[in-house]
């Protein structure tokens, strides 16, 4: 009877955090190979309204789940008051703005509506991923490393994670090679929920040195462009880290919000790319560059400990977030 009961709530909670408008029921246009709805249309299907706040250029739709503000011919979008890049950019066509079907499916309403079927069991083991390793020292600064630092920052993690009641293994816990693709092997042997593999930025070239923030990685759906797409090949194919899409953004979505409102790192998004730890991970996975080491303030937050403990707490809030947010 109890057994009864809890799968009647389980279903009616699903169905309220899912109450988004489908997509079928829009009027949809091709354009530039691509599937489009109006922004106006999707936002009153969903109890909402959409403006221009600059004609013709910018634009926001604020529904009962949250506001989305959109820009034409860009792919970077704020949702609740967090960048994330879509596929597609958005079209001006007529008078008014329209955004891929499939940027709907796969990122807008996974982080609107989340759902919480499909959790199939608590949010308990997380492996994290300290990047590089042993003859692989990632960037170079001097005489910094890369792989010295995310090291770091994966114990300090660990230990929040760990005093929050998480289970947590470390993909190597010393100077040690690991291979890419053993990555996410290891953590599938080790049982792991979820799997966050840490980094750290740099860039080259005129105006290096003002690059900087945080961004957070999940894999690029099937068929659609990652966010720094260079012609990119193969692989388009759906991978195995395709079947967790949704939990991918939503986990990404989170740790991304944290570094941004907790640790004040600037929003550069939540993207999506074909790295082989997100391609290859069985389980919800991110990839987080946390802070340019080519930056001066922002290599204080990689260097510093005390400002480097800050990121580590705000990657542990948002692991926190996203588990309360798929389990609640
Ligand atoms: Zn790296």
């Amino acid at each position: 009877m109890k057994f009864a009961f809890v799968h009647v709530g389980l279903f009616v909670s699903a169905l309220l955090a899912s109450a988004q408008a489908p997509l079928s029921r829009l009027e949809r246009v091709t354009m530039f190979g691509a599937e489009y709805v109006r922004l106006d249309d999707w936002a009153r299907a969903n109890g909402g309204q959409c403006k221009w706040t600059i004609p013709k250029r910018e634009a926001r739709a604020v529904t009962p789940a949250g506001t989305l503000a959109v820009e034409v011919d860009a792919r970077k979008v704020t949702l609740k008051g967090v960048h994330v890049w879509l596929s597609a950019p958005v079209v001006l066509r007529g008078a008014s703005a329209w955004v891929a079907t499939a940027d709907f499916a796969s990122t807008i309403h996974p982080l609107l509506f989340p759902t919480r079927a499909g959790a199939a069991r608590p949010i308990k083991t997380i492996v994290l991923d300290p990047g590089h390793g042993g003859r692989d020292p990632g960037n170079k600064e001097g005489k910094r490393f890369e792989k010295t630092y995310t090291l770091q920052l994966a114990k300090e993690v660990r230990d929040l994670l760990t005093k929050a009641g998480f289970k947590v293994h470390l993909t190597r816990s010393w100077d040690t090679s690991v291979e890419l693709n053993s990555r996410p092997a290891l953590a599938r042997q080790r049982g792991g929920d979820l799997f966050v593999s840490l980094h750290f930025n740099s860039a080259d070239g005129p105006g290096a040195a003002a690059a900087k923030g945080a961004e957070v990685y999940c894999v690029t759906p099937a068929n659609a462009y990652s966010t720094n797409d260079r012609g990119e090949r193969g692989h388009r194919e759906t991978q195995p880290g395709n079947r967790h899409d949704s939990r991918n953004v939503q986990l990404a979505y989170q740790i991304q919000k944290a570094l941004v409102t907790r640790a004040g790192c600037e929003d550069r998004g939540v993207k999506r790319a074909r790295f082989a730890v997100l391609r290859y991970a069985e389980m919800p996975a991110v990839l987080i560059e946390a802070a340019f080491m080519t930056n001066l303030a922002d290599a204080r937050k990689i260097y510093d400990p005390a400002q480097r403990r800050v990121l580590a707490q705000s990657i542990a809030d948002g692991i926190a977030a996203y588990k309360r947010m798929v389990e609640q």
